[in-house]
């Protein structure tokens, strides 16, 4: 069955958002700014966005006709999350207009694939090797040399599903512990820093970059993102060449972000691309408060067949995540001046979950 197109929305027209985590839940109230209204699809009913939609279905991605009565109650379907399975997409895509193209979510929901698209379009990224078998995994360290980071090709986030592997290491029990899914290694990258390019494209082809964030983890969680990164202007100009370059090529509609690494040597400094996001991401919470239009109504906007705005930053900005027990901190941020405060609404603060951000804009005064 052919995709169904994507047209102008009007307000009062219904989106619908597959997942309903925080990023759903933020781009529904970007979308209630608009007058739009949002029928979210989540698992559960214990769902971040479900407490800000107008409408929501509580079904499996398998569900059949609760997909088909989804896909009727709304004008155009979005996602929140890349790991919706590729047959929901692509049944939910003849009945309606999906934006991001579902195609995307099968080449960004495998390491593999999206790093040889990547280094197709001749955009660099860290060495790296399929792992398949014990013969594949002594291959790729040999080609690669250690240390080295071993990938699941497959629903890796945060840090899950991977293990570092040093000379000490024995990779094969490494694997094992990653199941001995089908993955890559990838060469370790001596970064100096991390970075992100969070972007938008229109139905029409126009892209529309967010300065540059600079990203700190903490065990593989996002802790904070600083913007603007500090890099030279030059190196932030190719950064956001390089997002540009991807969601074109992609033929993308909607915010994609981009996660790379910036490497040293000497007076060069090079940028590798780590991964890439079809969806609105946590170092681009800043937006919120930090700029002119956030990165959770440019996904609407473009979405919907409207306009991109174009974003001025109002400083340099701060987003600190709020995980696990820190949302109790929120207490403290509420009286720091000029910091706004996110909650997510999630009931249990299990450890590593993101439970609300804070943001801040630095330089200014009363
Ligand atoms: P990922 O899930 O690929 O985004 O990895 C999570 C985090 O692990 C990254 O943000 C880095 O801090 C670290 N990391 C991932 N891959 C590498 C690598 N090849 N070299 C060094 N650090 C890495």
């Amino acid at each position: 069955m052919k995709a169904a197109r994507p047209t102008v929305l009007q307000p009062g027209a219904t989106i619908g958002i597959l997942g309903g985590g925080q990023l759903g839940r933020m781009l529904a109230l970007a979308a209630a700014r608009l007058g739009f209204r949002c029928h979210v699809y989540a698992a559960h009913e214990d769902s971040p966005a479900i407490d800000v939609a107008h409408a929501w279905t509580c079904a499996l991605y398998e569900d059949r006709d609760k997909l088909a009565a989804f896909a009727d109650a709304v004008d155009v379907v979005t996602y929140e999350f890349e790991n919706v399975p590729a047959e929901a997409a692509n049944f939910l895509a003849a009945r309606r207009a999906v934006l991001p193209d579902p195609a995307v979510l099968a080449q960004t929901q495998d390491r593999l694939i999206e790093k040889n698209f990547v280094v197709d379009l001749d955009i660099a990224t860290a060495p790296y090797a399929a792992v398949g078998s014990a013969a594949e995994l002594a291959a790729a360290i040999d080609a690669i040399g250690l240390p080295a980071v071993l990938k699941t090709r497959r629903f890796g986030y945060d840090g899950k599903g991977q293990a570092m592997l040093s000379a000490d290491s024995d990779p094969q029990r490494a694997w094992e512990g990653l199941g001995g899914a089908p993955s890559i290694l990838e060469g370790f990258v001596p970064f100096e820093r991390e970075i992100s390019v969070v972007i938008a494209r229109s139905h029409d082809g126009r892209t529309e970059s967010f300065d540059v964030a600079e990203n700190v983890h903490r065990d593989h969680i996002l802790k904070v993102s600083r913007v603007p990164a500090a890099v030279s202007p030059e190196l932030a100009a190719r950064a956001r060449d390089i997002a540009a370059r991807i969601a074109t090529a992609f033929d993308y509609a909607g915010v994609l972000a981009v996660e790379m690494f910036v490497v040293r040597d000497g007076a060069t400094e090079q940028v590798l691309v780590n991964e890439v996001a079809p969806r609105v991401h946590n170092s681009g919470h800043w937006t919120l408060d930090g700029c002119s239009v956030s990165q959770f109504e440019q996904h609407i906007r473009a979405v919907a067949g409207w306009p991109l705005a174009t974003p001025i930053r109002f400083g340099d900005v701060e987003m600190i995540n709020l995980i696990g027990e820190e949302v109790h901190d929120a207490a403290k941020w509420l009286s720091v001046p000029g910091a706004a405060v996110h909650l997510y609404g999630k009931r249990e603060a299990r450890p590593g979950r993101k439970m609300g951000h804070v943001t801040r804009v630095l330089g200014w005064s009363r």
